[in-house]
């Protein structure tokens, strides 16, 4: 997943969504486990600023 800094408000909705717990919320930024993600793209769909996104090339 691609996470755009810019946009995320760090609101930490999409960590409770991922079913891989591959999200975590730090203090100053929002974390993606490479390791653990799926690349499902339920975070996307939930994301309500639009800040994640599917990277189609994993
Ligand atoms: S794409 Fe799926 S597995 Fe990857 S971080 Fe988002 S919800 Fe988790
Ligand atoms: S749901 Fe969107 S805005 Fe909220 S922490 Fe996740 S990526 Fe950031």
């Amino acid at each position: 997943m691609e996470l755009d800094r810019d946009k995320c408000c760090y609101c930490g909705g999409c960590v409770g969504i991922c079913p891989e717990n591959a999200l975590e919320l730090r203090e100053t930024a929002l974390c993606i486990d490479g390791e653990r993600c799926k690349n499902c793209g339920l975070c996307a769909k939930f994301c309500p600023v639009g800040a994640l996104t599917k990277d189609e090339n994993s």
